[in-house]
């Protein structure tokens, strides 16, 4: 066997060569920004509080619940944490999904009342045609992750989009809700009956998808859904 030859790389997000052999696609100093939220948050949708807050819900909550019992975001959407889910979706470094599905669950895994009781792991489906584009799901890949941390099964198929729609981030919010309505079907009914799903999605921004994707889940027979993205905007 010839030897292996070694290419120089370097970090996508601050030009540093990557020395470290483990490193792929960010250096080290570079994922050691991404801090996660420590702040209070609305303890249904997650939303980060500014300033000060005492556990109460977060106005939207309090006047319309939304579909899923809780959400939470390991950080915010800005700096290399945004980077990274950008790489990730738009630039197809693939690995990211794995570096930040597992950065997430560190960030989150203290909360055990989030992960009590969960018995599926589901990441928000793409349309075919925008999974064949991109070569996989970003929330899939960051949703595997999660999935292999904690053991609990992942089904990347219990959900599936029915219809491509425009993305998301080219709308407003009253648009985002009409865009997403009736676009997601259970593929595999069964594995969502009677369950705790937690659903999981890389940024977390106005919360219509999430919120699509727990109304239909529930629909179809799960008894709760959870929220988990990477960041919330
Ligand atoms: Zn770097
Ligand atoms: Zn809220």
């Amino acid at each position: 066997m010839a030897g292996l030859v070694c290419y120089p790389s370097f970090c996508k997000t601050c030009g540093e060569l990557l020395e470290n052999r483990r490193d792929r696609i960010l250096c080290s100093a570079c994922l050691e920004k991404i801090r996660p939220h420590r702040a209070p948050v609305c303890p249904v949708c997650g939303r980060f509080f500014e300033g000060e807050a005492d556990g109460h819900l977060c106005g939207r909550c309090s006047v319309s619940p939304p579909p899923f019992a809780r959400h939470r975001s390991a950080g915010r959407y800005e700096g290399v944490l945004k980077d990274a889910l950008l790489l990730l979706k738009y630039r197809r470094f693939r690995p990211l999904g794995r570096v930040l599905g597992g950065m997430a669950y560190e960030a989150l895994k203290a909360d055990e009342e989030f992960w009590r009781g969960v018995g599926l792991v589901v990441p928000v489906p793409l349309h075919r045609k925008r999974l064949r584009e991109r070569g996989f799901n970003q929330s899939g890949e960051i949703a595997r992750e999660i999935s292999r941390r904690t053991g609990i099964p992942f089904d990347p198929r219990a959900l599936k989009k029915t219809k491509p729609t425009p993305p998301q981030t080219s709308l407003e919010q009253k648009e985002r809700m009409k865009n997403v309505r009736d676009v997601y079907a259970p593929e595999r009914r069964h594995v969502l009956s009677g369950r705790v799903i937690l659903l999981v999605d890389d940024v977390f921004t106005t919360g219509s998808t999430a919120g699509e994707c727990a109304r239909v889940m529930r629909r179809e027979g799960a008894s709760e859904v959870r929220v988990l993205t990477v960041a919330q905007a």
